[in-house]
């Protein structure tokens, strides 16, 4: 008999998505991303972070106060990290995500060629970017769906005598 408790393709690809935000420095927000082909192939993952050569202790973090002091104009995105990132073409890819995308990193999202984007929260719906996004997604075809899994948690053993 198989084991049962395996996890499916969409939580594995979350999965990988969600480790890589725990490479993010951002105080407040870590987000990951992870592009998978159609062979079901990781061909790219990012998360927030700095452009190279900005570092991580001389640039803001804040999100609060005048625009040059904060974060905004900085941080590259969690997904337009992973389409930058990959390293193949991403025709007819899914990309998996935590957070719905904004509307800046959905038009890279659209103009890369993925064509499907799976999230877990939708935690900014009914704003203005996000409205911009959905719009522009939908105008350009990709689909985006919430990941359904009774999966609340997963944790990661680093104790060698787990082994
Ligand atoms: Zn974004």
């Amino acid at each position: 008999m198989k084991r049962e408790d395996y996890i499916e393709w969409d939580e594995y690809f979350m999965g990988v998505a969600l480790l890589s935000a725990k490479r993010s420095k951002d105080p407040n927000t870590q987000v990951g991303a992870c592009i998978v082909n159609e062979e079901r192939r990781i061909i790219g993952v990012g998360y927030n972070g700095l452009p190279k050569g900005c570092s991580d202790d001389e640039f803001p973090w804040e999100r609060e106060g005048e625009f040059l002091d904060t974060k905004y104009p900085f941080v590259c995105h969690a997904e337009l990290n992973a389409i930058l990132n990959s390293t193949k073409t991403l025709k007819n890819c899914t990309l998996y995500v935590a957070l719905f995308p904004c509307h800046e990193c959905s038009k890279a999202i659209i103009q890369s060629g993925i064509k499907e984007l799976v999230y877990l929260s939708d935690k900014y719906c009914g704003t203005k970017s996000d409205m911009a996004s959905k719009r522009m997604l939908d105008a350009a075809g990709v689909k985006y769906r919430k990941l359904e899994s009774k999966l609340e948690k997963l944790e990661l053993s680093f104790k060698a005598s787990d082994y």
